[in-house]
């Protein structure tokens, strides 16, 4: 039921403290009820604005739903909260999926930090996957923060990237690479198919010598695709088998278990301070403590000490 399904990510992404209240409630049956459920495939797509990956997405995606299969689309992008809407915000984005009845496409909530957007889209994953939505996409623009998180949602990454982008595999877009575990060299189409497969074996030397990480079982490779021409799709569905069932016997079965705890770190911040704001008192006193600092009657320390001392009230 579609219609509940985004009420209840509606719920998990919200503030307000009832939401959050009855939001972990729902959080705490949804991971039990699929505690007895075989494991659905996370895919992390990620690279920089035009890529191409709303439009690998769609084709990638095309062949799940043709298959009757269910697939779902989620977004991470923190920036929202600076540009309004998201990276998915924008209608004219995967039309096929976001009009198919076995496709669900969401963006990423917006006003959310990055721990904040992280928290609601594994929230939005565990219910999409409950709702039965076995495949899940989930994509974020290739630009800071946001791919180190994607690695904590999804059992593998692919990143997406531009013939020609090879040369200089330096500074942070090295640091990008060396979190993925696919790297798809897309828009190996027309002209730019013979420069395509140059960039790929740019990357795939950086790939093979970068250092080694907790996949050390798995050595990352590169392919070229073409999104619009829907080329490339069946060796990365052979690439992503080959890697899912390397991981699975490697001594990484527990992966999720290390993903949940380094999640946990980043997000318990904000779910502490939301909890703190939500309390009547606590908040009382932060209005009253800034207003004595705007009014000069008290200092910094004054302030910080008062609220701080709020807290064993
Ligand atoms: P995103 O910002 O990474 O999501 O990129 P988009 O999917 O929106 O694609 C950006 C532009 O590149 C669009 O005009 C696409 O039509 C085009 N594009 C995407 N994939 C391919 C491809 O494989 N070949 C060609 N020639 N163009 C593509």
């Amino acid at each position: 039921e579609r219609a509940a399904l985004s009420r209840a990510i509606t719920l998990v992404e919200s503030r307000r403290s009832t939401d959050r209240r009855v939001g972990l409630e729902l959080m705490l049956r949804t991971e039990r009820y699929l505690a007895a459920q075989p494991q659905g495939l996370r895919l992390g797509i990620t690279g920089s604005p035009g890529a191409g990956k709303s439009t690998f997405i769609e084709a990638y995606g095309k062949q799940i739903v043709d298959r009757g299969e269910r697939l779902a689309v989620l977004a991470i992008d923190p920036s929202s909260t600076r540009t309004r809407g998201s990276i998915l915000g924008d209608k004219t984005r995967m039309q096929t999926l976001s009009s198919h009845p076995l496709a669900y496409v969401r963006p990423s909530p917006a006003g959310r930090t990055l721990g904040g957007v992280t928290k609601a889209t594994r929230e939005a994953i565990l219910l999409c996957e409950a709702a039965g939505y076995r495949h899940i996409v989930v994509e974020t623009v290739g630009v800071g923060q946001s791919e180190h998180t994607i690695r904590l949602l999804c059992d593998c990454m692919a990143l997406l990237v531009l013939p020609g982008s090879g040369d200089d595999l330096q500074g942070i877009k090295r640091g990008i690479v060396e979190l993925a575990d696919l790297v798809i060299v897309n828009k190996a189409d027309g002209e730019r198919e013979r420069l395509a497969r140059q960039t790929r074996a740019d990357y795939g030397m950086a790939l093979h010598l970068r250092p080694a990480t907790q996949h050390d079982v798995w050595s990352p490779k590169a392919i070229t695709a073409s999104s619009v021409e829907a080329d490339g799709l069946a060796e990365f569905h052979r690439m992503l088998g080959m890697f899912l069932s390397e991981m699975e016997g490697a001594p990484t079965r527990d992966r999720r278990h290390r993903q949940q705890a380094d999640l946990f770190d980043l997000v318990w911040r904000e779910a502490v301070v939301d909890e703190l704001q939500s309390r009547v008192d606590f908040s009382a006193r932060l209005r009253e403590n800034r207003s004595g600092l705007t009014d000069g009657t008290r200092t910094l320390a004054e302030a910080l000490a008062a609220q701080l001392a709020s807290l064993n009230r």
